[in-house]
Parts: structure tokens; sequence; C-alpha cells
């Protein structure tokens, strides 16, 4: 098994890319510790870890604060006696976040800190953990508008994308001797709640789905592939990488009809 005799906590593992990757690290072996703001959502996935046969517990932080996050990383140890793999997934996107012109400051601030200070508190306290454990793998979730600009802009999560990717960097070269590696993985746009509402509107989504070349989007399911391999020894020697999951929008500049 991939994940087998590792422990991983999933942050907003309560919906989304976050559950999929929970379900998929437990049946490839993982103890998993389901980390969402949101109880139900978190207590379901482990309710769907546990009807799977897998092994998981559930711990309700917020992770834009420290002490939450400090917290939910002793839970996990407290749990299941170590840290191995570290997936900073939690992050939102605010229905009012756009243009530079009109994103208020209170969309500025709460989506900074939850998408960017929320993965700094989850390095803070994590690292330890992973040294605790002889090293490890951290996965930041950027975005691949960290990558590229659109014209329908989002001021916010752009940018805390933007700075989830260089904080990403530099952590992987300042623990890589410690057998701690960290990669940004940077998703296309997927079918998730979180894009919910963006993509019930069908000239908005139409908008987006002319420019990816496969013609679809994303699936969770295709996220958490590549967060497993991420956490799994077969990416050993992957580090600092932009790890880009995105139907090849980044590589595009005409799309095909
Ligand atoms: P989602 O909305 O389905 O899940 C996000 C989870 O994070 C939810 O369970 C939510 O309760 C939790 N969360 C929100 N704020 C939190 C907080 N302060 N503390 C703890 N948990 C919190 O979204 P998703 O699409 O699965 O997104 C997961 C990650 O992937 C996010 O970082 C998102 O920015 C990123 N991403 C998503 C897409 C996309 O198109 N869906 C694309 C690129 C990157």
């Amino acid at each position: 098994m991939r994940l087998a005799n590792k422990v991983a906590l999933i942050t907003g593992a309560g919906s989304g890319i976050g559950r999929e990757s929970a379900l998929l690290f437990a049946q490839a072996g993982a103890q998993v510790v389901v980390c969402d703001l949101n109880v139900v959502g978190g207590e379901e996935t482990v309710s769907l870890v546990e009807q799977a046969g897998g092994q998981a517990v559930f711990v309700q932080a917020d992770v834009s604060k420290a002490a939450d996050v400090e917290a939910a990383i002793a839970k996990a140890e407290q749990a299941y006696g170590k840290l191995n793999v570290l997936f900073n997934n939690a992050g939102i996107f605010h229905a009012d976040d756009g243009s530079v012109l009109e994103t208020e400051e209170a969309v500025w601030d709460l989506t900074i800190n939850i998408n960017l200070k929320g993965v700094f508190w989850g390095c803070k306290y994590g690292i330890p953990a992973l040294q605790r454990a002889g090293g490890g793998s951290i996965i930041n979730t950027a975005s691949f508008v960290a990558l590229v600009g659109a014209a329908t802009s989002q001021v916010a999560y752009t940018a805390s994308k933007g700075g989830v990717l260089a904080m990403t960097r530099e952590i992987a070269v300042e623990f890589a001797r410690q057998n701690i590696r960290a990669n940004a993985l940077c998703p296309g746009p997927v079918e998730t709640p979180l894009l919910a509402e963006l993509l019930s509107d069908p000239a908005r989504r139409q908008r987006r789905l002319v420019h990816i070349p496969p013609g679809r989007f994303a699936k969770a399911s295709d996220i958490a592939q590549a967060a497993l391999f991420l956490a799994s020894d077969e990416s050993g020697y992957i580090n600092g990488a932009t790890f880009t999951v995105d139907g090849g929008i980044t590589a595009a500049y005409v799309t095909p009809e």
C-alpha cells in the first residue's frame, strides 16, 4: 500500500478535494486526521473513510487561527503517534472577490487569512511534528491562478495562492536536508462546492470551459490522485515543485473548438 504506516493530516477535508484525498489516502493505508472548520462535513468524511474500512479521526480547526492549528497537529500525534504527511488544503473563494478596483478589505483579509496564513500556521506547527517523525511530505494547495492571470479576476484569491506557491518553494529548500519535502499543488478549476455557485451560471461556466483543453473541469478525484503521489515515497525526489494538475490550461494558447 502506497501510504502504509503513514499518518496524514488534511485540512479542509470535510468537502471537495480534501474529502476525496482523505478517502484515497486511507484506502492507500494511511491513518488520516480529517481537519475542518465544518464539523458536519468533517465527521461525514470520517464516517465515509470508516465505511470503506479505513482509519480516520476528526479535529475541528480554523486554519487561520494559530491555536487551532497547533492543537490539530497535537491531536494527530496523540491519535496516531506521529505525523508523516501534511496536506494544507483548506481554502475559500469568496463570492465578493473580484477586481482589485472593487474588492473590499474584509474580503481580502479573510481570504489571505485562511488561504495563505492558514498554510503558514500549518507549516509552522506541522514541520516540528514531521521533524520528530524523521521527515515527511508537505503538500500545499495553491492553484493554476498562481501561474497565469485572468480577466475574470479574483484578486484576493489569486494573491493568496501566489503567496502559497512562493512560501512552499522556500520551505522546500530550507528543510530538504531534514528529509522533509514540500510541493505546491496547482489544480485547474475543479467541480467542488468551492466553485458550485460560479459554475451554476451557464455563461460563467462556458467562459472558463473554453480555455480547458480536455473540455471538462477537473473532478476532486483527479486532484486527490496527484496529492496521493506527492504524499507517497514514489515522489521522494520531487521537492519545491509547482505541481500543476490543470488539464493543460497553463500550457495552452488556443484550445480546440
Ligand atoms: P471545498 O469548498 O469543497 O472544500 C474546502 C473545505 O475547506 C471545506 O470543507 C471548508 O469547510 C474548509 N474550510 C474553509 N475555511 C476553513 C478554515 N478557516 N479552516 C478550516 N477549514 C476550512 O473546496 P475545494 O474545491 O475542495 O478546495 C480545496 C482547496 O483547493 C482550496 O485551497 C482551494 O482554493 C483549492 N483549489 C480549488 C480549485 C477549484 O476549482 N475547486 C482550484 C484550485 C485550487
